[in-house]
């Protein structure tokens, strides 16, 4: 940790910021929103994964036994999925005693230990299945697996102090080190599936050893850099040897992000979740190496991925074929994919990007997908899991698809599955949910930022000494949050609020008086970049309120969006809703929200989850006289309906049937 320090002390800060953010031990939440999901991961979720992972096989396959023959065959990508869930059970454990749950997590180190070989490396289908093709094919996800493991050995070494796992990680990373940078012994540059980056950059946070940051920064410098690396050896615009699905060129260089260097990088593209955390690691580099060209690359990115090709739930993957990011505004709703693990991903960049600039575009992206795209990933229950998010559901489409289609459905899937045999997003969930604590507080010198609403404590730790932050609230369901801190013992201090994007008229006061209110700043108060600025010394009472109004507004989206066109998508504060056939019974699909749909708002039990729900005024039109035809001249007479709108989240709780995010909206079309 001393020589970490030192480096970034070290370091010139030309124009990008340094901040840090105040991680989830020390931040504690309470009874608020964030605090019940942390509630029902550790009671159900963390519990529901693990039994899945053993029951398939998964964690015995780290015993190194299973022989031709037996079933449950390892598969090259277990551990990874295993690693989540230990990274996400480590955070767990430092909350909730649970012995159960630790002898869990102990034992399958245990296993990991035992069964790391001489050289330092642990994959429990390479070691099992193919022991001499250690590091031969770039697409067996060796490396992704590493990353993960290595990231929840930081886990559980900040959790219980013990370096035991840390320390076998760090053999592996020696010898990754060895067989990649030093004497190249693999068959290939650059990870197939980018994970061990940024999991790289974690460990040398965790030990202080710069190696590990450095070769974090070989893997994103040689990417794209080096011919031999293709995955499944397929040139952009060359035909596959053996097309993959359905002659698909799924797997050429952009798939992998193999089309150009980092730097170089000309849109966000590829499979959704290898760029998420690619460019994770890129902002995280840019911002260590203070890499100027690096961090435009990032700034690229994120735009074309946020501003051209994410859902308004915060969706990051609109191509169903190669997982992939897909064209600008080719946002399909039904069969979109939009995986929980590239929502989760997003929030990692977002985090990295904040780190460097200020900014609370980042914030609100990070929100998105906090009440939207990666929450709607989990049951309400806990125990069941979205791989991908469609905005748009009709069971009797999927039904049919699955009758004639014997591979893996088309559309996504309209019930939360137990477990997938790709289950990389039930444990992602899982702990990003364990550690949600990290993305409220940040710092730098001697300025707090706050850029989650979340009822919680923080112990925080700023240049010119400690002090304690509370927020009470009910956020997202209520407008108000309240914060409280000891802004007397440190004076020259600085409390940076961010005002959610999403929010038109937001509020502040402090000791009841307002210094920000209708766009006008109190003198003394800044606004930069979505944070407002308040000196501690005007917090004398130690306490500032804060009001976002919630009222319910309808977003449209950019015209060229062709699926969203005419249409609109209910938001209140931070939560998008949608229509489902439980609460509506009506065809959505054919519904129009009246131009004054007189909305709303209460708060209801879905499956014993309180939410707000929203209701409105629609028109549907009669369906008398259709039987026997198909099409006909248009005469159709509407009749008023009331409809109801459940947070999008929330969705395929209760019974199956159609559901909708973006609603078709009686036109105004010349505002009269
Ligand atoms: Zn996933």
């Amino acid at each position: 940790m001393k020589r970490f320090n030192a480096l970034i002390e070290g370091m010139k800060l030309m124009g990008m910021h340094n901040i840090a953010q105040v991680t989830w031990k020390d931040v504690k939440l309470g009874e608020g929103f964030w605090g019940k999901w942390q509630q029902t991961n550790a009671r159900s979720t963390v519990n529901a994964v693990y039994d899945r992972f053993f029951e398939t096989g998964r964690i015995n396959a780290m015993r190194l036994d299973w022989k031709e023959g037996m079933p449950n065959k390892p598969h090259i990508f277990w551990d990874s999925d295993v690693a989540k869930w230990m990274e996400g059970a480590a955070y767990i454990l430092y909350y909730h005693e649970d012995d159960e749950l630790r002898q869990k997590l102990e034992q399958i180190i245990d296993l990991i230990e035992a069964g790391q070989n001489e050289a330092g490396y642990f994959n429990s289908y390479f070691l099992t299945c193919e022991p001499d093709n250690i590091f031969q094919d770039r697409t067996a996800h060796e490396l992704y697996t590493a990353g993960h493991l290595m990231e929840a050995s930081i886990a559980h070494y900040y959790s219980t102090g013990s370096k035991r796992f840390l320390n076998v990680m760090t053999r592996f990373a020696d010898y990754i080190e060895q067989a990649f940078k030093l004497n190249k012994t693999a068959n290939y540059s650059a990870p197939g599936h980018q994970e061990i980056e940024l999991a790289l950059v974690r460990l040398w946070q965790a030990t202080g050893e710069k190696r590990y940051l450095e070769l974090s920064k070989h893997f994103v410098d040689v990417r794209g850099t080096d011919p031999h690396d293709r995955i499944f050896s397929v040139r952009n615009g060359t035909w596959p040897a053996d097309p993959p699905l359905n002659s698909q060129l799924l797997y050429n260089d952009t798939y992998a992000q193999d089309d150009a260097p980092a730097r170089e990088l000309p849109a966000a593209a590829g499979h959704a979740v290898r760029a998420m955390y690619y460019y994770s690691s890129m902002a995280d580099l840019a911002r260590v190496y203070n890499d100027e060209e690096l961090y435009q690359a990032c700034l690229r990115l994120w735009d074309d991925a946020t501003l051209r090709k994410m859902y308004v739930t915060g969706g990051v993957s609109g191509e169903r074929f190669g997982e992939a990011i897909g064209a600008s505004y080719i946002l399909p709703n039904q069969d979109s994919y939009a995986e929980t693990c590239a929502s989760i991903g997003m929030a990692f960049f977002a985090q990295r990007l904040f780190s460097i600039h200020p900014d609370a575009r980042y914030a609100d992206i990070i929100e998105r997908q906090m009440y939207n795209g990666a929450l709607a990933g989990l049951s309400l229950d806990g125990s069941a899991f979205f791989y991908d998010n469609a905005l748009k559901s009709a069971p009797a489409h999927n039904d049919f698809l699955k009758g004639v289609h014997d591979t893996r459905n088309l559309f996504p899937n309209y019930r939360r599955e137990r477990v997938f045999e790709c289950s990389c997003c039930p444990p992602n969930i899982l702990r990003f949910i364990a550690a949600i604590g990290e993305y409220i507080y940040a710092t730098e010198k001697d300025t707090l930022y706050i850029s989650q609403y979340v009822q919680s404590n923080a112990d925080i730790q700023l240049a010119s000494g400690a002090l304690h932050v509370a927020q009470t609230t009910n956020y997202p369901w209520t407008e108000t949050v309240s914060i409280q801190v000891d802004a007397a013992r440190m004076p020259d201090a600085v409390i940076a609020l961010r005002m959610p994007g999403w929010c038109v008229n937001p509020s502040v006061s402090v000791n009841g008086a307002a210094v920000y209110d209708q766009h006008t700043l109190a003198s003394g108060i800044e606004l930069k970049h979505g944070y407002l600025y308040i000196p501690m010394s005007m917090i004398a009472g130690d306490t500032v309120e804060l009001k976002f109004p919630m009222p319910v507004v309808e977003l449209e989206a950019n015209p060229l969006v062709a699926e969203a066109a005419g249409k609109v998508a209910l938001m209140r504060g931070p939560v998008v809703y949608c229509l489902e056939a439980a609460d509506n019974d009506f065809n959505l699909f054919d519904m129009i929200v009246l131009r004054d749909p007189q909305y709303r708002q209460d708060l209801r039990d879905v499956n014993g989850v309180p939410v707000v729900m929203l209701q409105g005024q629609a028109a549907v039109r009669s369906r008398g006289n259709w039987e026997q035809t198909l099409y006909r001249m248009g005469s159709s007479k509407y009749e008023k309906v009331a409809f109801t709108a459940v947070p999008y989240f929330a969705w395929a709780n209760r019974e199956a049937g159609d559901m909708s995010v973006w609603l078709q909206k009686e036109s105004n079309l010349f505002g009269e």
